[in-house]
């Protein structure tokens, strides 16, 4: 569970003190900041009752703690004065309160009449489920759109957001296919199915000056795509980071991600005692599922000088190291919406083996030895023989430095930044706000 670590020093100061909220068939009060930290104005809301919390997630009243969440936010967008939002874009089932309160909204409040809705769907696992009568605790009860929310006997935030707002997005385009499907669709399916006209997929980007292997604060040596040589010496520091032999020519094969099914973890199990056999170094990051836990734990204790881990969530500088010093990058996952660590290793040199899904599939090309074109090796069955498969593929290539150096460098050019995403959801945000409501 990720730990909420509030730096107050990032807030300029309060900018309301009392902000009303209408809640449960009364008034609550909430304290509004903001702060520029961020470079674009943030605004937050601080209502010790809900969110004073040591984690962000993972409590039984978490649907009402983020229903109040976004009706405060609708409340501080009006008592701001000035107009109304051309758009509001929220995201996962904690954001699905916002379009269905807006919609409600619509029909008696002309401040909200031309406010168009986007909802991104960054994992459809996460469905917000809770008690169909807190619904009348959080005054939907009375709505019609009470309707939006009901789920399989109980209350879904996910459902409510998708079905009422104007335009869903998710994450990647593969992702946006595979949600319509009965087998990725979670029970929603048909509504996304349904829906389909008014979704869209656009891949994440990622951070590349924090993920920059030119100047990366956190690793030993840096290099770029022309001069790859310090690489090298990022794969000894991480070695010696992990207790492990500093034998250079040994591949390091890398995993960093939650400990959960998700993930591939199953197939990890199975496939690491061959991975292993191969001759490779085996270092993995990770927090999530004691069972995965414990099987590391004993993957360690029985080859000490050949596997490295870390569990629990260590924070950005080590992911950095491991994505700066590994070779090879595993993410065989049974899903992924878009994933970020396949696109932070081909940015550092290391290449993503990984399972021909969501944004994985969308973000990754399969090596070509013909052609000397992509960036990775992909598999499609979810089987451990269809990963070490492509793990021995890969592994060949690692022994001949050129070919090696080639697929490297094809991924160190890609342009997986966040510049190219902002244009799109720039040109989605254009054309919502053409469109009449939902
Ligand atoms: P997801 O969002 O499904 O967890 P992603 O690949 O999209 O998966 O993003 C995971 C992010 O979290 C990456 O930046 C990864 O480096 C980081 N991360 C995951 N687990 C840990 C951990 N135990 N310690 C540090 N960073 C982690």
């Amino acid at each position: 569970m990720w730990q909420v670590r509030v730096d107050r020093n990032l807030l300029d100061k309060p900018i309301f003190d009392n902000l009303e909220v209408q809640w449960g068939g009364g008034v609550s009060r909430a304290r509004v900041w903001y702060s520029f930290a961020s470079a674009a104005p943030t605004f937050l809301i601080d209502a010790g009752e809900y969110f004073n919390r040591p984690n962000i997630y993972g409590y039984t009243d978490d649907h009402a703690r983020f229903a109040f969440f976004c009706r405060a936010c609708l409340a501080l967008f009006k008592r701001l004065g000035g107009t109304a939002p051309d758009i509001i874009h929220s995201n996962d089932w904690p954001g699905g309160f916002a379009p269905v309160e807006l919609r409600a909204r619509r029909s008696f409040d002309p401040f909200y009449a031309k406010t168009r809705t986007v909802f991104s769907i960054h994992n459809l696992a996460y469905q917000g489920l809770f008690d169909l009568g807190d619904l009348w605790k959080m005054d939907f009860g009375e709505l019609n759109e009470r309707n939006a929310f009901l789920f399989n006997g109980m209350a879904s935030a996910l459902k409510a957001g998708l079905m009422t707002s104007d335009v869903l997005t998710t994450v990647s385009p593969r992702y946006a296919l595979e949600i319509q499907t009965p087998d990725q669709g979670y029970g929603l399916d048909w509504l996304l199915r349904d829906r389909r006209d008014h979704l869209v997929g656009i891949t994440n980007g990622i951070d590349d000056n924090a993920w920059n292997p030119e100047t990366d604060p956190h690793i030993a040596a840096h290099f770029n795509a022309e001069d790859i040589s310090g690489k090298r010496e990022c794969k000894r520091d991480l070695l010696r980071r992990f207790h492990l032999p500093e034998e250079l020519e040994r591949p390091v094969i890398a995993i960093i991600s939650r400990l959960v099914a998700q993930k591939g973890y199953d197939l990890i199990r199975e496939a690491v005692g061959s991975i292993l056999h191969e001759g490779a170094f085996f270092i993995a990051l990770g927090a999530g599922a004691r069972e995965y836990e414990d099987f590391l734990q004993a993957l360690h204790d029985h080859a000490p000088q050949r596997v490295g881990i870390y569990k629990g969530y260590a924070g950005e500088p080590l992911a950095h190291q491991i994505e700066a010093g590994a070779d090879i990058f595993l993410m065989p996952s049974l899903y992924e919406p878009c994933g970020l660590n396949q696109m932070y290793s081909m940015r550092y040199g290391t290449v993503p083996v990984v399972r021909a899904t969501g944004g994985l599939d969308d973000t990754v090309e399969n090596f070509n030895r013909e052609t000397g074109e992509g960036t990775g090796f992909k598999f499609e069955r979810y089987a451990a023989n269809a990963l070490l498969e492509k793990i021995r593929e890969a592994l060949y290539c690692y022994n001949r430095p050129e070919i090696w150096k080639k697929i490297q460098t094809n991924g160190m050019r890609q342009d997986n930044s966040w510049r190219v995403a902002a244009r799109k959801y720039l040109d989605l945000y254009q054309a919502v706000m053409k469109k009449s409501g939902v």
